[in-house]
């Protein structure tokens, strides 16, 4: 399998009892796809576990823009929106920013991302996503190519650098606030290291816990 073989939908209707938006903490997390562009040791989901926050997070297909408003309501009630998962949200691209782009303005809109996005979609997302997203946080995951495809088991190879280049591109074309993230205490992972990757590149970093909320 490679990034082609992926089949990028934009945005059926999802079922009735999708749990496309959950609230933590004021904040609301938008569930907008479950497809993946890699295969995470430590995802809940490769166990067949889809519960996050209580929150059983399959869907029955991706979600559409006008049903993701709908669960949201109005966005001025958070302090901030996140597309989140349980899947990649630049996997449902279209949507993706047809919502960015609906309550942009009328709160903080961050998208937490794998990165791959360019890689996948096969041209530069970053510039579609400039003005309509406040911060991005990139799963960095690993300081090292060897490392990272140990733990996200891309389908291709050259994945590491790509998303070496989305955080490039995502900085240089304005997309909010850039914030790399690693999880703490998976085997080999070095945070340190990590955190010296955002150093260089110019943006923030943030250590996560599995499980947490980002
Ligand atoms: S990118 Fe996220 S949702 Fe997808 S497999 Fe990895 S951890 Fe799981």
């Amino acid at each position: 399998m490679t990034y082609k073989d992926i089949d990028i939908n934009h945005g059926q209707k999802c079922g009735v009892n999708d749990v496309i938006c959950y609230r933590k903490d004021n904040i609301a997390y938008l569930n907008i796809t479950n497809q993946c562009t890699l295969h995470c040791s430590f995802c809940p989901k490769l166990n067949k576990n889809w519960v996050v926050h209580g929150h059983h997070l399959k869907l029955s297909r991706q979600a559409s823009t006008s049903r993701i408003l709908l669960a949201l309501g109005d966005p001025r009630r958070y302090k901030e929106v996140v597309f989140s998962g349980l899947g990649e949200p630049t996997l449902n691209l279209s949507v993706l920013i047809e919502v960015a782009k609906a309550i942009h303005g009328r709160t903080r809109v961050r998208l937490i991302t794998d990165g791959l996005g360019n890689l996948v979609q096969g041209m530069d997302i970053t510039p579609l996503l400039a003005g309509k997203i406040d911060a991005i946080s990139i799963s960095l995951n690993a300081q090292q190519e060897s490392v990272y495809n140990q733990l996200c088991q891309p389908p291709q190879t050259g994945t590491f650098p790509a998303l070496l280049d989305f955080i490039q591109a995502a900085k240089k074309n304005n997309v909010g606030d850039v914030c790399l993230t690693a999880i703490d205490g998976l085997k080999d992972v070095d945070i340190a290291d990590c955190q010296n990757i955002a150093n260089n590149y110019g943006v923030d970093f943030r250590r996560r816990i599995i499980g947490e909320c980002v």
